[in-house]
């Protein structure tokens, strides 16, 4: 029980609270400890091997090296606040160069592609557009690889920042190839050539120097060089990565950003990594399902499919997924469900566990001794205002001794409600019911939230059981 492993964490040296998430060290040394097998599984193996039942294997192109087709990189940009990440990805999205293209009304869907003409070749670039390195963080720590190349934006100004290394060191834990803009040269004092010192520092050599890294000096706001910042992205994929899809398999790739939408319901924007994504395909994206109702494009177009590295606004969701969800068309729409389903409670589960276990009467005892609590927090429900009252002052006269100090935090005449419970949960409190039962919900609420609530009909019992835990006498109940 918590109590028990809180004492021997603490022979370890080591100060836990029995409702504390420790480090997966922490949870190795316990159980070499204990001499426990312990095995820890990350949510994506977890979600591979959901995956898998269902013979769905996740991130993998079918059909080897000849299915393989080369697919646009997908970029993030990323660098300090005010160094120019939102009016670059603006910049970035009216220079757009392919023509033939206007028209639409633009729609900012956390994502759009462009064209970019490079050594006579038409190219596409498709720009993740939630700048900073938040985004970016978020679905990497939720396994999603969405990024090929990261643009680091450093003003020219203002030189390397906190954030600046932050959002370098980013990109090098997750691999991800840096082009360096450095920004607003059209300001005065604006000195490229000092950022190119600053950055070799932290290994990016800029190509002039003899290093690998590409930097391009732009203005974001006058639009200047932003065609040679997309080549030199193009260039640096070309260089760095092997980008290939194979477009002609079930569709899957991850969800950058969701909302409700009052007319159109869940509404998610998707980036398809493998596969084409079509219209009536029936897709999986986190714990959401559905069958694709209507696409739109960035430019708030219709579309009837989107192959690899493009960004489509799915309509006909069941409910709202995550950033960084990944999504997978399958064959059938029992299965999708199925998978939504597991998914949930798999979520449900996770947020039980987060919120830890708490005190009970039976551990009661071993977390007074171990330090954990010095006070006992009762909250006692009654069907009569003087058998409530009676109980509290027998409760409050019994002897326990210095080390503990029992508190009431409320008390009333009814049943024992959602209310009542969610004060327990709050202040790690008991519930007393007095021949009251639990109204509604607060049953149910009080098993999720794993809040201790005991019912009696005689007062003596009551006194019995609660001085039995306080001295540790109380024999758990199985
Ligand atoms: P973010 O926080 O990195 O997204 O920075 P913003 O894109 O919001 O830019 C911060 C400020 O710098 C805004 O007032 C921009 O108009 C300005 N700015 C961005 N790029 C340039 C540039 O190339 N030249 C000048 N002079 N100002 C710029």
């Amino acid at each position: 029980n918590p109590a028990s492993l809180v004492g021997v964490m603490m022979n370890l040296g080591e100060m836990v609270t029995a409702t504390q998430s420790v480090p997966d060290d922490t949870l190795r040394m316990l159980a070499d400890e204990m001499n426990f097998v312990l095995e820890i599984v990350s949510p994506e193996e977890e979600d591979r091997e959901l995956l898998e039942s269902f013979d769905i294997e996740f991130g993998e192109d079918e059909g080897g090296e000849e299915a393989l087709v080369s697919r646009p990189p997908v970029v993030t940009v990323m660098g300090h606040v005010d160094h120019g990440k939102t009016r670059l990805l603006d910049a970035i999205r009216k220079t757009n160069v392919v023509a033939g293209e206007a028209g639409g009304i633009t729609q900012h869907i956390g994502a759009y592609q462009v064209g970019a003409e490079v050594n006579g070749e038409d190219r596409r670039i498709t720009f993740i557009d939630t700048p900073g390195h938040e985004a970016f963080t978020a679905m990497r720590a939720r396994g999603a690889k969405s990024t090929d190349i990261a643009i680091l934006v450093v003003a020219a100004n203002d030189g390397v920042m906190p954030q600046t290394i932050e959002a370098l060191n980013h990109a090098k834990a997750a691999d991800v190839p840096i082009v360096v803009a450095v920004n607003k040269i059209d300001v005065e004092g604006a000195d490229p050539v000092k950022v190119r010192g600053q950055l070799t520092e932290f290994g990016l050599v800029a190509e002039e120097y003899g290093g690998d890294t590409m930097f391009v000096d732009i203005s974001a706001k006058q639009g200047l060089n932003i065609e040679a910042l997309l080549e030199a992205v193009v260039l640096t994929a070309d260089a760095s990565l092997d980008l290939r899809a194979n477009p002609n398999q079930d569709a899957q790739g991850i969800a950058i950003e969701s909302h409700l939408d009052r007319g159109r319901g869940a509404v998610s924007t998707v980036l398809v990594q493998r596969g084409t994504l079509r219209i009536g395909d029936t897709m999986v994206v986190g714990d959401a399902y559905g069958r694709v109702r209507a696409m739109l494009d960035d430019n708030g177009n219709n579309v009837q499919e989107a192959g690899p590295a493009t960004p489509v606004l799915v309509l006909g969701l069941t409910n709202v997924p995550g950033a960084g969800d990944n999504f997978l068309v399958v064959d059938e729409d029992r299965t999708a469900r199925q998978i939504a389903e597991k998914r949930a409670a798999r979520e449900r589960n996770a947020n039980f566990a987060r919120k830890g276990v708490r005190f009970s009467l039976e551990n009661l005892d071993e977390a007074l001794k171990a330090g954990l609590v010095q006070e006992l927090n009762l909250i006692i429900k009654g069907d009569a205002s003087g058998s409530v009252e009676a109980l509290e002052s027998s409760l409050l006269q019994l002897d326990v001794g210095e080390e503990v100090d029992i508190r009431v935090l409320h008390r009333g005449v009814g049943a024992v409600t959602e209310s009542d419970i969610d004060l327990a949960t709050g202040s790690d409190a008991i519930v007393i019911g007095f021949n009251v039962r639990a109204a509604g919900r607060a049953a149910q609420m009080a098993e999720r939230e794993g809040v201790d609530v005991r019912y009696y009909s005689v007062i003596y019992q009551a006194i019995e059981e609660i001085e039995a835990a306080l001295k540790g006498m109380l024999k758990p109940e199985y």
